[in-house]
């Protein structure tokens, strides 16, 4: 632990915005590249920026937390940070940063898929590096939890694509209806770190559809998606109770998929009745940290349950029941849980830090919505990169500081401070290693 004195003589003359792109450069060498590469569809002779521009101006709002388009338009106005990012970017010139009207622009015409592309290319070199590999389960599979959450409402509607609830007005009792847009996401869980490697966004083709769209259709859009990308990648489903019906378990059948769901005892009511009566003849009523029961038959296959209570200080008994296709067994039941606990992770970590703390995923950036799916796709990229460099960067390991403190001294950084070509090519190759904390 570094004193206080320390701390302030240790933080003097750091540039964390250079140790931002540091590591970045470190695991993303073609970053810059491949934002060039996007599929411009842009009238050619009216451009000033190129995408890799526009594209990482609206990465580093994220990247340091700038909640509006406005004041990042404003921040970045300065001499130092536009040299910065020309820098970085390898630009023989840069005057000026693109105005938040172009990047919108640019946003609405630009295919979400194109932000894919990218994402799948910083989550593939990951993979490369081999950095990740202590957090598999078992040694071998890939914890990717799936989740849906709600991203944006309105009070009327907003595009022909918006999902409609009714609800009832508390004032006036009149049924109305909320027009809204939900997105089921793919995390990979490693360390402290969750990274989003697969976005469907939950919405109606059209106005007019009978049935809307759900969270389960979405999943089926995704999973194809991610077996088309990650082929060979050995991967474990997490996700809550809802995910436990014959649909999932038949694709992860299919796929060869490890799973490992929340169980809510009327999800499969015949499955929890066999596991309950099995734990009253074995246990005789006393309860034990862990248990579990396989081959428990449902429709045409075997399905095992295994469940840990957990005594509270408080005297309170918390039970987490878990339904996977992993056999359970003394050695493994502690670490299936573990793994299947997770999914609180991207909850927690996941949606309620993009939603509330760094990113504000809520606001509305833009009002088109393909502008708006992209903003969402840029702030998960942006948030991959963000946590590479917090849990990462040797010096903020020593440093300690809040999601807020290390947002604002990036900010800080690029305003005050520049990075000149020949700091980038002197740069020596950095270890990095991630730990659970
Ligand atoms: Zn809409």
């Amino acid at each position: 632990m570094l004193t206080r004195k320390e701390k302030r003589e240790r933080e003097k003359n750091q540039n964390f915005f250079f140790d931002f792109v540091k590591i970045q450069n470190h695991f993303f060498k073609d970053l810059v590249d491949q934002l060039k590469k996007v599929k411009d569809k842009r009238h050619q002779s009216y451009i000033t920026y190129g995408p890799e521009t526009i594209l990482y101006t609206i990465l580093l709002k994220s990247v340091f937390g700038i909640k509006s388009m406005r004041s990042m338009t404003e921040l970045f106005n300065k001499d130092e940070c536009i040299e910065n990012i020309r820098v970085v970017l390898g630009l023989k010139e840069l005057n000026e940063l693109p105005h938040y009207d172009t990047i919108n622009d640019f946003l609405a015409k630009l295919e979400p898929k194109e932000l894919e592309t990218i994402r799948i290319y910083l989550i593939k070199k990951l993979f490369e590096k081999r950095c990740l590999e202590s957090f598999r389960i078992l040694n071998k599979y890939w914890p990717i939890v799936f989740d849906g959450t709600g991203i944006h409402t309105f009070k009327e509607k907003h595009c022909e694509h918006c999902l409609r609830r009714e609800y009832k007005d508390k004032e006036t009792g009149e049924t109305k209806v909320a027009y809204m847009h939900h997105v089921l996401e793919a995390k990979l869980v490693v360390g402290d770190m969750v990274l989003s490697i697969a976005t469907e966004f939950i919405e109606n083709e059209s106005e007019n559809v009978p049935k809307q769209d759900c969270e389960l259709k979405a999943f089926m859009r995704l999973v194809d998606k991610l077996k088309k990308t990650f082929k060979r990648l050995p991967i474990c489903l997490i996700a809550d109770s809802l995910y436990a019906c014959e649909p999932v378990f038949e694709i992860c059948d299919k796929h060869n998929w490890k799973y490992i769901f929340r169980f809510k005892e009327d999800r499969i009511k015949t499955v929890s009745q066999e596991f309950r009566a099995i734990q009253s003849l074995e246990t005789n009523g006393k309860s034990s940290e862990y248990f579990w029961v396989n081959d428990i038959a449902y429709n045409d296959r075997l399905v095992n349950l295994v469940e840990k209570v957990k005594v509270t200080e408080n005297e309170k008994k918390q039970e987490f029941l878990f339904i996977t296709n992993f056999r359970i067994t003394e050695r493994n039941a502690e670490i299936l849980v573990q793994a299947g606990r997770r999914r609180w992770k991207i909850e927690n970590e996941g949606f309620n830090n993009q939603k509330n703390g760094w990113y504000e995923i809520e606001h509305v950036n833009c009002h088109n919505y393909n502008a708006l799916k992209n903003h969402y796709l840029l702030v998960q990229i942006a948030d991959i990169l963000v946590q590479l460099y917090k849990y990462g960067s040797k010096l903020l390991k020593q440093l300690k500081k809040s999601a807020k403190e290390i947002s604002s001294k990036l900010l800080e950084a690029i305003r005050t401070r520049i990075i000149t070509v020949e700091d980038l090519k002197k740069c020596k190759k950095i270890q990095v290693r991630f730990t659970y904390t």
